[in-house]
């Protein structure tokens, strides 16, 4: 549970206490409607059952039972039940993985309890609990509106109608009525707060609510298969494809020649099960689910995983500035009013006179228990140089605010006093805002115009503050109406995050562009950018933008970084803009009006700390503290992900080559059979961890953010790394099938000859992981590099070796004969020859100097 952001404007309410809420959640349920079936561990059983693996090791002991020969059968399955394990160990991981990044990514409450506002769960909220509402949330449950100011609710998930409701409070109101009509006090589970906000008492939760009762369920992103995953899965198809083919040509040409259907369908299975790249599609869920968990370690959220294909991808990341790349701890440290500077200090007691007037009316201006860091920061500053004198107008009533707009970036307060006739109005807002309100003329405006620019320039947000009053009555619509005069300037400090500009180099290092886009003041805009490092040649504002034509934004966005006083609505035609230019736009939002932009970006962030609930739902992640320097961490693991993507799929690509040539060449050749189902089913019980475990573990290359970003569209089984693995599965192959053919030549027998290969091929099938981990360095460089899984696969492998040699019984169904030490050796050399080549040629490929890694 994490505490909510300083108290709210509630007084009064303290809602329920801890131990009444956790009763009631332990008595009612949690507040969330029957989801999708989960799968449980017999499901996941069962569609293992399914996998074209299990169905020939089955087949395969079909065959053997019907010759008799039922040790064979027995040992098979017993690898079915192994591999099953594995599968369901493999699955019930990633569902793990997913089930966590879910509820931790699933939608949040404001709720009130023991007196405090606290961010909860949503499935968390209660019966009785008095929920906060503001603009981007979604209702977390039934409720009966308490108070509220402007509050608008798009409840066109209940009724249909997209024509957002107001909502007025209700006194004393005992059930809740149906969703539809103005001005009544219900607010119902999952719609949406479009504007205002308001406080709410629970009344219904979970399958109780409107939106139980119908039965229908938010819209959650599913499980939706990733561009990669189809392309893999095309991939396994036509392997498998090819695979019946080539098994339909091996049983008529072994039975044919030999005249032994038997074994000629036996032989056929073994090519079959050689063939299939089961592991590609399995590599990519576990290695995206997975990698989607790591992120979450470093407070990156993932809400739809095909985004992490695309993170790796990322060539600029547009993001807001405050917040993100300041820290949002805004203070109040400049003060201008009537031609004089006041700067607040750590060791300022007290406020010169000419400054109280501008202080009071920024209260005025504020929220009373304020949420705002800028009108926190006002609220500090009062308590600590103004406590004591008169300016405090704890008897005065609020009777409107003005909001901000993105026409005006600026909002009022009008106050009634008991003892004045008129209504008193405090202003804030952008200065150029404040200027218009006040109606200066030409003259004035450039002069405040310069200390305004002055002040930005050290990187202060300034606002300018106002003040009217206007006789006691109807009060107009609109802010210009009433008559401003200039009060002052607030200069606000927000210090840069201390990790930004490492990360902004680290993303120029990368081939990144970072780009900022602010509500700012440009020069303000420009003293941040500066700070963090960012290129800032140029800045665009809101203004400048709706003067360019699309294709003219196209050709600026190409150089310009900065982007200031630009509204939310305007953020989508940048990101178009550099989308069309083709880059992948990683961008950054909180409020409700950025979730269009954040929909068309590449990948949409939300903030985690200030993001709405419709930011968040619009994204494809959420960024848990808000911070920059967590995104381009984010990009490095999305990077990493795909590297060991490549990786995994490279040695995949190269072990069935050998697998497969040393189940078909005997055939075609008329050697004698080397391997069998059981072979094969030990080769894989080795290849499955291999893939899903120690190439996921594997740490990032030391490039990763030091090369270009890798173009979105290139093909993760590009044509040069696939030749490059077949070509190593080849080389291996040569050499096991050359000791394979030597050793009876040198008086050995079929089954040493058959013991000796296949300790070849499985000691070359590690050297294969082993040269695969890095494509830039050599085994040797990579002894250093921790990877434990890797560890405990290599001693797994060498030991179950041992046992399948030496252990009589089974030697005998793997029709091994005895290997003496000599042999060993032979076969240590060998498995060490075949990788040799590919090792050097990386030395050689670093030698030339040409590109970092092969
Ligand atoms: P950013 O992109 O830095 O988050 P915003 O879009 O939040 O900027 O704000 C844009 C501008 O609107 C600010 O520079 C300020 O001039 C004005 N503004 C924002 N919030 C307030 C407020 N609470 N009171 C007065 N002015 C505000
Ligand atoms: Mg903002």
């Amino acid at each position: 549970m994490e505490k909510a952001e300083g108290a709210l404007d509630v007084g009064h309410i303290k809602g329920l206490t801890k131990e009444e809420a956790a009763l009631r959640l332990a008595a009612e349920g949690y507040n969330e409607l029957p989801a999708g079936k989960k799968r449980t561990i017999l499901g996941i059983a069962m569609e293992a059952l399914k996998e074209p693996m299990f169905l020939l090791l089955m087949a395969s002991g079909a065959i053997y039972l019907t010759i008799g020969d039922v040790e064979d059968a027995l040992m098979l399955l017993g690898f079915v039940f192994v591999v099953i394990g594995i599968t369901v160990y493999q699955e019930e991981k990633v569902e793990r993985a997913l089930d966590a990044l879910k509820s931790l990514s699933s939608p949040r409450a404001l709720v009130i309890r023991d007196g405090e506002a606290r961010r909860i769960p949503g499935r968390e909220v209660v019966r009785g609990d008095v929920v906060v509402l503001a603009e981007g949330d979604r209702v977390p449950a039934d409720a009966v509106v308490l108070s509220c100011r402007n509050l608008l609710v798009d409840e066109s998930l209940l009724t249909g109608e997209s024509v957002p409701v107001r909502k007025l409070p209700g006194e004393k109101v005992a059930a809740i009525g149906r969703p539809g009509g103005d001005d009544l006090p219900f607010v119902y589970s999952g719609t949406l707060v479009v504007q205002g906000h308001g406080i709410a008492e629970v009344k219904e939760t979970g399958v109780r609510t409107e939106i139980g009762k119908i039965g229908k369920a938010l819209q959650a992103p599913g499980p939706e298969k990733t561009p990669l995953q189809r392309e893999a899965e095309g991939l396994v198809k036509a392997f498998a494809v090819a695979g019946m083919a080539a098994c339909i040509v091996v049983i008529v040409a072994y039975s044919l020649t030999r005249g032994n259907w038997h074994s000629g369908v036996l032989a056929g299975l073994t090519l079959a099960m050689a063939l299939i790249p089961e592991e590609i599609p399995v590599v990519l869920t576990i290695f995206l689910a997975l990698g989607a968990w790591r992120m979450s370690k470093r407070s990156v959220l993932t809400r739809r995983l095909r985004s992490i294909q695309a993170l790796g991808s990322t060539t600029v990341l547009a993001v807001d500035k405050t917040g993100t790349l300041t820290l949002s701890r805004m203070t109040l440290s400049e003060l201008y009013s009537h031609g004089s500077f006041f700067r607040i200090g750590e060791e300022s007691r007290s406020l010169p006179e000419p400054f109280h007037e501008l202080l009071e009316y920024s209260m005025l201006a504020s929220q009373s228990s304020p949420f705002d860091p800028m009108e926190k920061a006002i609220n500090d500053v009062r308590r600590k140089l103004l406590s004591s004198t008169e300016h405090l107008h704890d008897d005065w009533s609020i009777v409107q605010e003005y909001a901000l707009s993105r026409k005006l970036l600026a909002l009022s307060h009008v106050w009634q006093s008991p003892d004045d006739g008129e209504y008193v109005i405090a202003a804030k807002g952008a200065p150029e805002a404040i200027f218009d309100l006040c109606h200066m003329d030409e003259e004035e405006k450039s002069r405040l115009g310069a200390i305004v620019e002055r002040m930005a320039g050290e990187g202060l947000r300034v606002i300018g503050v106002a003040r009217a009053k206007y006789k006691k009555g109807g009060l107009p619509p609109d802010q210009h109406d009433f008559k401003y005069d200039f009060i002052g300037l607030l200069g606000f400090f927000d210090p840069l995050r201390p990790t930004v500009p490492e990360a902004v180099k680290e993303c120029y290092e990368a081939g990144l562009r970072v780009v900022m886009i602010t509500g700012d003041y440009p020069a303000t805009a420009q003293s941040i950018a500066r700070q963090a490092g960012i290129a800032c040649n140029e800045i665009i504002t809101g203004h400048g933008l709706e003067m360019l034509s699309d294709d003219e934004l196209k050709e600026r966005v190409k150089s310009v970084n900065v982007f200031a006083r630009v509204v939310p609505d305007q953020k989508l035609r940048i990101i178009k803009a550099l989308k069309e230019n083709g880059e992948v736009v990683l961008m950054t939002g909180d409020g409700v009006n950025d979730a269009p932009a954040l929909k068309n970006a590449d990948i949409g962030i939300a903030m985690g700390v200030r993001g709405t609930e419709v930011a968040r739902e619009a994204s494809s992640f959420v960024l848990l503290d808000d911070d920059f320097s967590s995104i381009v961490h984010a990009v490095r693991t999305g990077r990493r992900i795909l590297d060991n993507i490549k990786k995994a799929v490279a040695y995949i690509f190269a072990i069935h080559v050998p697998i497969a040539g040393m189940s078909l060449l005997p055939v075609l050749l008329g050697w004698p059979i080397m391997l069998f189902p059981a072979h094969i089913a030990f080769l894989e019980l080795i290849i499955d961890p291999v893939c899903s475990v120690v190439f996921e573990a594997e740490p990032e290359e030391k490039d990763v953010m030091k090369r270009p970003p890798r173009k979105l569209d290139e093909p993760i089984f590009d044509k040069r790394m696939v030749a490059l693995s077949v070509l190593q599965g080849l080389v291996v192959l040569g050499i096991v099938a050359t000791v394979y053919r030597l050793a009876p030549l040198l008086g050995e027998s079929d089954s040493q000859a058959r013991a000796l290969a296949f300790t070849t091929l499985v000691l070359a099938n590690l050297g294969l992981v082993f040269t695969n981990r890095s494509w830039s360095r050599t085994i040797v460089e990579m002894v250093g590099v921790r990877n434990e899984a890797l560890l405990w696969v290599t001693l797994g492998a060498l030991f179950f070796l041992g046992f399948a040699l030496y252990v009589p019984f089974l030697a005998s169904i793997f029709k091994f004969g005895p290997l003496h030490f000599v042999d060993l050796f032979v076969c240590v050399v060998a498995s060490i020859a075949s990788i040799l080549w590919f090792e050097a040629l990386k030395l050689i490929v670093r030698i030339g100097g040409h590109r970092a890694s092969i």
